[in-house]
């Protein structure tokens, strides 16, 4: 059998995205900012693929959305065009963001840092989260923006974007936060609370690699960070990737359309499973399931290096993560856990299992025997775990 639960890192392309995106390779290939009938045929789809994508995060019409290459794209923009327009020039010199971001923001934070831009990177505390309250004690006069997650890739934890927008808006500060993690999995609107700026990628809900898009609220456009031809109303150049836009736009839709299976079937499915494997001794989640999106957890196995767990699943067909997928070939141990302070030991032994609405309850009932299959083998020849007492060092609660 062959069991995907790694859709944190990346989602399966759903068929009918695939199919609506197909005629726009061979058959309707015409780039859109021609004057010919080939450009002209893609105007209609394209049109409909972005009302969809304004539609699925509620923007209004005078607002813009424009389309990326990836969220990586989309924050490096962000905090980019913030050091360019407000750092530069010496208006504002400090930003903020979270320790646990994307490396797409952590990254780009320490190169404008670099540049002598001053980088205030907001902790968690012990369950994962984010304290709204350290957003409004780091603000200064001088601060040009704040950049924090909605949802965290790695613990699924859901942080209070809504309390952080709405201490931005008093302060004049402007607020960006990465949505890549929360589409299809939470609702999502951009009307509901004060946001500047939003990050989101196809390839996370369903839809094709390559294709992202950035949400700015009227009045707030950056500067462009890809000059060029003036595509995207000059914002954004670059020939549009039609076929990833139409797919985007599909994706989208069917994500919204999913929203409600996703936070009662697949909530339903994960906690069923995550209560299985909490009755194997010495493991540990450390974001309460009512703080997460639906399909994630966290886990560690005390004793069990998180990559001998990786190969032991995945040479029973069943793919899980360490960490994210750009850290996984480091053999770091997981960002999450280290920021939270959890011993190298533990923080070691962290996997993260992303379910999706693919996910059935056949492959969860095959995961959980062979985990459990895993644990005995790799505690047996395990010599921290021998040594290693229950609730040893890291102060987390056993369950
Ligand atoms: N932000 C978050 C929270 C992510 O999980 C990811 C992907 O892992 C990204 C950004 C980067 O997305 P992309 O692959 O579209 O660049």
């Amino acid at each position: 059998m062959r069991v995907y639960l790694d859709n944190n890192a990346t989602t399966i392309v759903d068929p009918h995205v695939k199919a609506e995106m197909d005629p726009f390779f061979v058959e309707k290939y015409g780039n859109p900012n021609s004057l010919h009938a080939f450009a002209g045929e893609t105007h209609g789809p394209l049109k409909t693929a972005m009302e969809k994508i304004y539609a699925g995060i509620h923007a209004p019409k005078e607002d813009s959305v424009v389309i990326t290459s990836c969220a990586t794209e989309s924050n490096n923009w962000v905090l980019k065009s913030v050091y360019f327009e407000y750092i530069l020039t010496g208006r504002k010199n400090h930003i903020i963001v979270s320790e646990v971001e994307h490396p797409s923001v952590i990254a780009t934070a320490k190169f404008i840092e670099s540049q002598g831009c001053r980088v205030t990177y907001l902790p968690i505390n012990s369950e994962g989260m984010i304290d709204p309250q350290s957003v409004r004690d780091n603000i200064t006069n001088k601060t040009a923006l704040v950049s924090v997650m909605w949802v965290n890739n790695e613990t699924g934890a859901i942080f209070p974007v809504q309390e952080i927008g709405a201490i931005c808006e008093e302060h004049k500060v402007l607020f960006h936060t990465d949505a890549v993690q929360a589409i299809g999995k939470i609702p999502v609107d951009v009307q509901s609370f004060n946001v500047d700026y939003l990050t989101f990628s196809a390839h996370k809900f369903h839809g094709p690699k390559g294709v992202g898009g950035l949400y700015m609220k009227k009045g707030k456009e950056l500067m462009p960070l890809l000059h060029g031809g003036a595509q995207m109303g000059g914002l954004r150049s670059g020939t549009l990737n039609v076929a990833g836009i139409i797919g985007m736009g599909k994706a989208m839709e069917q994500a919204v359309d999913a929203l409600d299976y996703e936070m009662t079937e697949i909530r339903e499915m994960r906690d069923q499973f995550e209560d299985q494997l909490l009755e194997i001794k010495d493991t540990f989640v450390i974001t309460p399931r009512a703080k997460r999106t639906p399909n994630t957890i966290l886990i560690s196995f005390r004793g069990i290096e998180g990559e001998a767990m990786l190969w032991d699943l995945n040479q029973a067909g069943i793919a899980a993560s360490t960490g994210s997928a750009c850290a996984s070939e480091d053999l770091e141990s997981n960002p999450v856990m280290e920021a939270i302070g959890a011993d190298a030991d533990l923080a070691h032994t962290a996997i993260r299992f992303s379910l999706s609405r693919y996910t059935t309850q056949d492959e969860m009932d095959y995961t959980i025997d062979i985990v459990r299959k895993a644990v005995e083998r790799l505690r047996a020849i395990s010599s921290s775990y021998a040594y290693a007492p229950a609730g040893h060092k890291s102060g987390l609660a056993a369950h």
